[in-house]
């Protein structure tokens, strides 16, 4: 049994549809198959944008009405028969997900209401996509993903119950597999009293490892629209090279340090269970692609990894006192309570620094709750670069010309900031 998980952009048009089904059926022939899918291109952002609107009682009719149109648009494409019941289906969703912007009550909590309202774009394009293969000859049962990843209230980032997942999905899933193919969504997850969570953006990679761990997947497919994993994003660098092979070990490090190509808590389900996972290309079915298990990498190509719109913060205790563990309790405490994190730390005598995502809003707060006790200063637009596996030759050149605010490295991995 094996879980694929097609992204945004493997279900951006009608296109991509087709191109998609064509994966599956040559799998599924052979394969009982989970497919796992995120919402439609850039639906998330859309519905996010939506949200913001309604939350600040903006019209947010245009926005909603775009995003209605798109789908609709593709759904036209795909179902020439406009009888389908998909039109129907995507009809109610839409008007739930209106009757549900309408009743909006602003005293509750904004990630609450997040997750009920962006959680759509899986379920549109996961009913889509449900209706589509069965056109197309290829009957699979479409499950509700929110009945079977458990988890937590932490909204917008839900924590995993993988007892009660686990339990549910080994219940009900086989049996359904061993009929015909699995249609679900990814980024979903729900609560014990119905109410739907998601699980961090870019989430759907995770998903799909929550449901290969629990299925004791033969392996899971990251289809994307690269080749495979790659040592660094083309967008910034010209001579990309492709990994054959890479350990689970390199994996979670680039992700963490945040290579976009996989969402970090991908990793942890799979490696704990040995199931290797393969990063392929949609575009490109036949290519070899990236295989991802427990192996060595003994000489690993360096891996470049760009962060974007960082900010470098640094506390100085006032009066010239030495930054403490205390202090840095304190620190860490608001960084916690804001969800924060942080993407590299240095501490001197008298100041604390960490490089962080930049979010206008926390950033405040964080510099409210902090200023009391601390001197702060703070830069902005900044980049991040990690080279995992560096060698001289490479640092020198990813350096060249850059004013470097901070450095770190240890023996197999080169940090800075710079602007
Ligand atoms: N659709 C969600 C997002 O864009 C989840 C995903 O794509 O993995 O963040
Ligand atoms: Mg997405």
């Amino acid at each position: 049994m094996k879980v694929f998980k097609f992204g945004g952009a493997s279900v951006k048009d009608a296109q991509a549809f087709h191109n998609l089904y064509k994966i599956v059926k040559e799998h599924s022939a052979s394969d009982q198959l989970l497919l796992v899918v995120s919402a439609m291109g850039k639906t998330t952002n859309a519905l996010e944008q939506v949200l913001e609107l309604a939350y600040s009682k903006s019209d947010y009719r245009t926005d909603l009405q775009n995003s209605y149109t798109y789908h609709q648009e593709i759904v036209q494409e795909l179902f020439p028969q406009q009888s389908h019941p998909v039109y129907e289906e995507l009809e109610q969703l839409f008007s739930k997900l209106q009757h549900l912007l309408q009743s909006f009550l602003t005293d509750v909590s904004y990630d609450l209401l997040y997750d009920q309202v962006v959680s759509f774009g899986e379920l549109f394009s996961s009913t889509i996509l449900h209706h589509f293969l069965q056109t197309q000859g290829l009957p699979n049962t479409w499950v509700d993903s929110r009945k079977y990843i458990q988890t937590d209230t932490t909204w917008r980032e839900a924590r995993v119950d993988w007892v009660w997942t686990e339990r549910i999905i080994k219940r009900d899933l086989p049996s359904l597999l061993a009929q015909r193919p699995i249609v679900t969504q990814g980024f979903l997850g729900g609560t014990n009293n119905g109410l739907t969570t998601t699980l961090g953006r870019e989430g759907s990679d995770y998903s799909a490892a929550i449901f290969a761990h629990c299925l004791d997947a033969e392996s899971m497919y990251i289809w994307k629209d690269v080749d495979g994993l790659l040592n660094a994003d083309p967008k910034h660098f010209s001579d990309t090279i492709r990994y054959d092979q890479i350990s689970y070990q390199e994996t979670v490090e680039m992700a963490y340090y945040g290579a976009s190509v996989i969402h970090p808590k991908t990793i942890k389900p799979l490696a704990n269970k040995l199931i290797p996972l393969y990063v392929k290309s949609f575009i490109n079915p036949a290519g070899a692609g990236t295989k991802i298990c427990d192996c060595t990498n003994d000489k690993i190509a360096p891996a470049y990894i760009i962060k974007e719109n960082q900010c470098l913060i640094s506390f100085g205790a006032k009066d010239f006192a030495f930054v403490s563990e205390r202090n840095m309790g304190t620190i860490f405490n608001a960084l916690s309570e804001l969800r924060i994190k942080i993407n590299l730390m240095q501490n001197s005598a008298i100041s604390f620094s960490i490089c962080i995502d930049l979010h206008q809003e926390h950033l405040q707060k964080l510099i409210q709750t902090l200023q009391d006790l601390f001197v702060i200063h703070y830069n902005t637009g900044l980049r991040l670069y990690t080279i995992k596996n560096y060698e001289t030759l490479s640092t020198q050149k990813a350096m060249e010309g850059k004013e470097v605010l901070l450095e770190q490295r240890t023996r197999s991995t080169l940090h800075f900031v710079c602007k």
